[in-house]
């Protein structure tokens, strides 16, 4: 009797319900009236202020799914989408919070009990894990944690390890709410390792291959991260923690995959209909890869631009564009060179719109930016990718192996291609990108159209102050040239 998406969705709210809890909505994914953060990453964002001293909670216990966003800032997953089964861009954070009443014990026994009795996976195949200190924000081992482990579930000792800040030590983002945390991870056994023979691989928990996937991380809020670094106690304890909806499907359907189950399959299936080719799950295949990246991204533009981004050339609206043009090129390995990523939103509508009525409610608009932005990109795509292939070829014959900025910044201007587009597509030919020139013809850009804007202010006799600084100090500006350039390279 294996359970469905939505079951599983259910019964993790039910299960808190019971326990004294109120199911809190999803917050928006994106984050209205919060300047750090481009989109919702964790389901605690929307509590935040509670957590800090700024708000006073409504309810002392929370639950709910919280939709997700994982494509820009600390938390940023694109790179791994289609190339692994289980991080996405968009995903489901279940999720279950203590704003000053439990702490550790119930955090703990409430999710061994969830995961091994209700919903009755092994429990020998299940690993904890505790913060171990850190030296330079002179923060301690959590001991307390480690006992209650093995105080509170029958888990052996040795199936409980310490690790550093990296895993241990949850923060939404530079500041904000954030504290040492205890992880649990699903050992799916030899078989799923997909490094199997990799000189110096060994399997493990937080290591770099698909047999131990991390589940759910409970986070023990005890600090406030200041703008100068710092790290302030704070005087009320709480809990948040977050357990990927996705990946706790995969497990209970059986499947191998995150795209296996229910909640993506639909998506693949309808992609498949229109291009005519079958989807065979292997990793790193590429016409697999193309389906699970399509699959993926256009779960992400449905409940963005639902919640109210719009394409554009900046900031959150140059993420959504990125995802867009990233998802019809993929488009494009599959034969699909008419837009259709707008066909597959009732697909997403159909198996999500119970659970997150909004976008049931802005399907058609969806429906028409989506099939807007993919016709107006669509008219330069293929002629890009000849430039591109010209510029690749060249490329191939030189020492260094790299497409020179020029190239990748014609593309950019002319033909609308991101530039972690480019750099996605000569990696895929084993080329790298000259970001460095790059971003020097971006800046003169820049320099121009600002110029240009002045000369055209002067004549209208305006101040400095009076002239419009929107266009060429966009908000995000600097999210997005340092993600581009810095952290998807
Ligand atoms: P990982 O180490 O696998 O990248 P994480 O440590 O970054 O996960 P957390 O920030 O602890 O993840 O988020 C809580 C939970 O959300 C994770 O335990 C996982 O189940 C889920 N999760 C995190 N990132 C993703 C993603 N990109 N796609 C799907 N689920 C995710
Ligand atoms: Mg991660
Ligand atoms: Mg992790
Ligand atoms: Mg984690």
């Amino acid at each position: 009797n294996v359970l469905t998406a939505r079951e599983i969705r259910k019964s993790f709210i039910d299960f808190f319900l019971e326990r004294g809890h109120t199911f809190v909505p999803s917050s928006p994914i994106v984050p209205h009236g919060d300047e750090t953060l481009l989109f919702t990453n964790a389901g605690m964002n929307q509590f935040k202020d509670i957590f800090v001293g700024l708000t006073a909670p409504q309810w002392p216990r929370a639950a709910n799914s919280q939709k997700c966003l994982r494509v820009s800032g600390k938390h940023n997953d694109l790179e791994e989408v289609g190339k692994d089964t289980y991080h996405h861009t968009f995903f489901e954070m279940l999720g279950n919070w203590s704003f000053g009443d439990y702490f550790k014990a119930e955090a703990i026994a409430w999710a061994w009990e969830l995961l091994t009795k209700v919903w009755q996976i092994n429990p020998d195949q299940l690993w904890a894990s505790v913060f171990a200190g850190d030296e330079k924000d002179g923060l301690p081992k959590d001991e307390e944690a480690a006992r209650l482990w093995t105080k509170v579930t029958p888990i052996p000792p040795e199936r409980v390890l310490g690790f550093g800040k990296k895993d241990n030590f949850w923060e939404m983002g530079d500041t904000g709410p954030c504290g040492p945390c205890s992880e649990i991870h699903i050992d799916l056994g030899p078989d799923a390792c997909n490094m199997k023979g990799v000189p110096g691989h060994t399997c493990g928990v937080n290591g770099d291959c698909a047999r131990f996937i991390e589940l759910w991380n409970l986070v023990f809020i005890q600090y406030n991260r200041q703008p100068s670094g710092n790290l302030v106690p704070l005087a009320a304890h709480g809990v948040d923690t977050g357990a990927g909806l996705e990946r706790i499907v995969a497990v209970l359907q059986n499947k191998r995959s995150n795209y296996d189950t229910d909640l993506f399959m639909p998506i693949i299936e309808r992609t498949s209909e229109l291009c005519g080719h079958t989807y065979t799950a292997r990793l790193g295949n590429k016409t697999d890869n193309a389906f699970r990246v399509i699959a993926d991204h256009i779960r992400t533009l449905v409940f963005a631009i639902t919640d109210g981004a719009t394409p554009s050339n900046d900031g959150r609206g140059y993420v959504i564009r990125r995802i867009l043009r990233r998802a019809s090129r993929f488009g494009r390995e599959l034969d699909l060179h008419e837009p259709f990523l707008h066909k597959l939103v009732p697909v997403v509508v159909d198996m999500l719109g119970e659970a997150f009525p909004e976008i049931a409610e802005r399907a058609q608009h969806v429906t028409t930016v989506v099939e807007a932005e993919e016709a107006s990109f669509g008219r330069t795509l293929d002629r890009g990718l000849d430039i591109f292939r010209g510029a690749a070829d060249r490329a191939a014959t030189t020492p260094d192996k790299t497409i020179p900025g020029d190239d990748a910044f014609q593309l950019y201007d002319t033909y609308g291609f991101p530039l972690d587009l480019t750099q996605l597509m000569a990696q895929e030919r084993g080329l790298a990108v000259d970001t460095g020139r790059f971003a020097q013809l971006m800046d003169e850009q820049r320099q121009r159209a600002r110029a240009a804007k002045k000369s055209d202010a002067l004549l209208a006799n305006l101040t400095d102050s009076e002239l419009p600084t929107t266009d060429d100090q966009p908000k995000y500006e600097v999210d997005r040239c340092e993600s581009t350039l810095l952290g998807w390279i």
